[in-house]
């Protein structure tokens, strides 16, 4: 249907001045997570911004409603089936630095400037300029369309369960907060510790006071360090230098009496990807194994680690790893925090899309079985995936391609994007390849001519998903 992607398209060009205000008008809205408040479950920043986007979209000729502040719609057509579209209206804090005021929505270069620019208030409400066109036009659609306000994404999408629980779940749609053409495949994902209770903690000649390093799970940890007293400082630092050099790894160190701190430096690299970096604590793991720490538990600790992980990112020596089409399993450890009373280390595992969390659960506990070690804490998500010839998948491809005049190149990545939080949706934009990242930047902004161009591929992907 050439002639209704034109129509859509010339339509969203008339549109273009409400699109720019109404974005303008949702950045406004500060919208960082807070503490609750009575009928603000992420305090008044979100619900403020739900609030601003409700009242564009009525503006704009919609229906809406706002489920307790946790999650807002406009809804338009009707019809038993749903498409949604979900974006989300809280933001990241803005931080230092802007050359603009980040909460003005200064247009600047044919640029618009603030927090949630693109991150995810401007394609979020470029999907309702597409879908106002669709309206003005008395498009023919036989299916409900509901653009979604989400409000917690980036502090976990606690949203999106309160909103599943009291109303409807999408049977398609999409979320504007990735990248182009569309993530196919998500990975499984987990964060969770690994815990020992220390008992046995007797060593005669060196003992370790602790150890620490990393700041979330989900990095490979670039710096940690250990500190020791030991009753030959000397031949503990002779140790460094001999490792140090045979193993090509930066290893430093300082010494305050029977005291010795080592650092561990490593390179930081995100957590789906930890085989781009080095680990900080598994190189220092790594050498503290080769120290005498006596018949303690913290040198069972180490040494199990150091054993059944080391350098390795993909499990195989853990006995956990899996690969399929989309990729093979990434083992990341991220933190540490070894007192004298406990061993702590924060995973964080992503496993291939066709398997489980049981393929990966199974043998994991099998490994950790009678070490004393155990599991705390863990944050599990499905993989999400789509076969490549699956509906939605061919239709937001066909839209991408017809509107740009570009190839599709459809993703599979580590996970996880906010469209893993809901059943039947697939991320689909708003970055282009090769696009520079200013989602959480200082001086984030959308460019103009980039939000009129959502809006028409939001508009035709809307169109094609509900007519
Ligand atoms: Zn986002």
């Amino acid at each position: 249907m050439e002639d209704v992607k034109e129509l859509i398209n010339k339509k969203v060009d008339e549109l273009k001045d409400e699109l720019i205000r109404s974005t303008q008008e949702v950045v406004r809205a500060k919208s960082v997570n807070g503490p609750k408040e009575p009928g603000k479950p992420f305090g008044e920043g979100p619900a403020n911004a739900i609030a601003a986007a409700l009242k564009v979209s009525e503006e704009l000729g919609f229906k809406t409603k706002n489920v307790d502040n946790y999650v807002g719609y406009a809804e338009y057509g009707s019809g038993k089936e749903l498409v949604g579209i979900l974006g989300h209206m809280d933001v990241v804090p803005e931080g230092d630095g802007w050359t603009y005021p980040p909460y003005a929505a200064e247009i600047h270069d044919n640029k618009i400037y603030g927090r949630g620019t693109i991150d995810d208030k401007g394609p979020t409400i470029a999907a309702l300029l597409g879908l106002k066109a669709i309206k003005d036009l008395g498009l023919p659609i036989s299916k409900r369309v509901r653009i979604l306000y989400g409000s917690n994404e980036e502090l976990g999408s606690h949203e999106i369960e309160y909103y599943l629980e009291h109303d409807e779940q999408p049977d398609t749609g999409f979320t504007p907060d990735a990248n182009f053409t569309a993530i196919y495949a998500e990975k499984g994902l987990t964060l969770f510790d690994l815990v020992m209770k220390f008992n046995k903690k007797a060593s005669p000649g060196i003992k370790i006071k602790s150890i620490t390093g990393g700041e979330v799970k989900n990095m490979v940890p670039r710096i940690a360090k250990a500190v020791l007293e030991a009753q030959d400082v000397k031949k503990v630092e002779g140790a460094i230098d001999s490792y140090s050099k045979a193993k090509g790894v930066d290893l430093r160190y300082e010494a305050a009496g029977s005291c010795l701190t080592i650092t561990s430096v490593g390179v930081a690299a995100h957590g789906a990807q930890p085989e781009t970096g080095k680990n900080a604590i598994m190189q220092l793991f790594m050498f503290l194994d080769t120290l005498d720490l006596g018949d303690t538990d913290v040198k069972k600790y180490i040494h199990f680690f150091a054993e059944n992980v080391g350098m390795e990112t993909n499990g195989k020596k853990f006995g956990v790893y899996l690969k399929d089409d989309t990729g093979e399993l990434t083992f990341n450890i991220g933190t540490v925090n070894v007192s004298e009373d406990e061993g702590r280390l924060g995973l964080n595992i992503r496993y291939p899309v066709t398997h489980t969390y049981d393929d990966l659960i199974k043998p994991f506990n099998k490994k950790i079985e009678g070490t004393g070690i155990v599991i705390e804490n863990m944050d599990a998500a499905d993989p999400l995936y789509f076969p490549k010839d699956h509906p939605l998948i061919q239709t937001l491809a066909k839209v991408y391609q017809d509107v740009t005049g570009k190839d599709a190149v459809l993703l599979a990545i580590g996970g996880g994007t906010y469209a893993k939080e809901m059943k039947n949706i697939v991320a689909f934009g708003p970055n282009f390849p090769g696009q520079k990242e200013l989602d959480h930047q200082t001086d984030e902004y959308i460019d103009i001519d980039h939000l009129v161009l959502l809006a028409k591929i939001y508009g035709n992907a809307i169109y094609e998903l509900a007519k």
